[in-house]
């Protein structure tokens, strides 16, 4: 029996990949030259349809890295020379923060406890206040990010260069609205943004026009083995790199924007890439092109709530995230409580593997992934398994 894996990462491959994967084998894709035109027109075909799906503007830059942890530290090593400012409400929010840390910039953060997102609306007044705008509050206000509790935190420091958010919090499930992430940089332009969005692309819907980076991998929701990561850098997220190359301050060496962009230009990356990888995601979004975005998200958003109405109704167990506006669609965690371990064991006796809680929470809850990969019939008896469980 074959298993269904509704882990977060890597996760159930797509149902399409095992055919292309024996026609990349057909094709001798592994001994293909990534300098030759074979497989510039693999890149190109990748960047565009890339663009397409997910509606990025014309000018914006695809690089391809290895990783999203790489691509965290790509981007702070490219647009910061110094300060950096973060939304922290999470294990991977967190690791972005750590990230500028060790590489010796001047990182800091708001927090939001786990399982809670912040509440940017209001954040927005306050931050007007720091641009002079009458009656509005000059702090930020933590009681603004946690729903009306006490003020802490630093408010964003002017001399912050690059806000960073995580728009999923894989550890935790919550989901932060991109509206509103839309409306800080609004009230930000001179800042650069970033946001980490490993395991909401292609679901999460966000206007690009206003990211300077975004950044994903592919093993979550693309359903592809782990081991390529994707970043979305707009004109301006390259221009600093540039001026920060200029000044002297080290942007990294074969990763860095200006180096990844020479190449791109020319559909190709600065080192030998895993051209199965590429053609592989290639492949993937043409499948997904074919379903259609809109199709995709309205899956995602039924079988979400398929899940969320059984842990809202059930005696024992809960979701974790309790504020609606906040919950992920593509990631969904449970408090099972003690039940997490046997529970655990018997879906796996039916071929389904669960994830573990994250961090602290690793032997309390459980955390599902609702991506493309897996169908509405793959949820519904996961459902009815969690149903029975005895
Ligand atoms: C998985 C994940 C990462 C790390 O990506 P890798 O490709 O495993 O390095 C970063 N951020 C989020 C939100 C993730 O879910």
């Amino acid at each position: 029996m074959k298993n269904t894996y509704f882990t977060v990462g890597p996760s159930q491959l797509f149902p399409t990949l095992e055919q292309h994967i024996h026609e990349a084998i057909e094709q001798q894709i592994g001994s293909m030259s990534h300098r030759g035109k074979a497989f510039e027109n693999i890149f190109s075909s990748t960047v565009l349809q890339l663009k397409t799906l997910l509606s990025i503007p014309e000018d914006y830059f695809i690089f391809f890295v290895s990783s999203g942890t790489e691509a965290m530290e790509r981007t702070i090593e490219n647009v910061v020379e110094k300060e950096s400012f973060h939304f922290v409400n999470g294990a991977f929010s967190q690791r972005l923060f750590d990230t500028a840390i060790e590489l010796g910039k001047h990182a800091q953060k708001i927090e939001a406890p786990l399982g809670e997102g912040f509440d940017l609306t209001s954040m927005q007044k306050g931050v007007a206040g720091e641009e002079g705008l009458p009656g509005a509050r000059t702090e930020l206000r933590e009681g603004a990010l946690t729903g009306g509790k006490r003020p802490t935190g630093p408010r964003i420091p002017q001399e912050t260069e690059l806000l960073c958010f995580t728009h999923n919090e894989t550890s935790t499930g919550v989901m932060l609205p991109s509206k509103e992430i839309a409306m800080i940089k609004k009230h930000h332009p001179d800042k650069l943004i970033a946001i980490d969005m490993v395991s909401s692309v292609p679901y999460g819907n966000i206007d690009f026009s206003f990211a300077d980076i975004v950044f994903f991998s592919v093993q979550k929701l693309f359903g592809l083995p782990a081991g390529l990561g994707v970043m979305v850098v707009s004109p301006q997220a390259l221009e600093k790199a540039k001026y920060l190359q200029k000044k002297g301050v080290s942007i990294g060496s074969y990763h860095n924007f200006p180096t990844l962009k020479f190449y791109a230009e020319k559909n190709q990356t600065p080192e030998t890439p895993s051209v199965l990888h590429l053609y592989l995601l290639n492949k993937i979004l043409e499948d997904l092109l074919a379903i259609g975005i809109n199709r995709i998200r309205k899956q995602t958003d039924e079988k979400a709530t398929l899940l969320y109405d059984f842990f809202d109704t059930h005696q024992k167990w809960n979701a974790f995230v309790k504020e609606k506006t906040f919950r992920s669609p593509t990631v969904i965690v449970a408090d099972v409580g003690e039940d997490q371990t046997a529970l655990m064991e018997q879906l796996k006796t039916h071929g389904m593997i669960l994830g573990k809680g994250y961090g602290t929470y690793k032997d309390t809850q459980i955390r599902i992934a609702n991506f493309p990969s897996l169908s509405k019939k793959d949820i519904e008896n996961l459902i009815s398994l969690l149903h029975n469980y005895t």
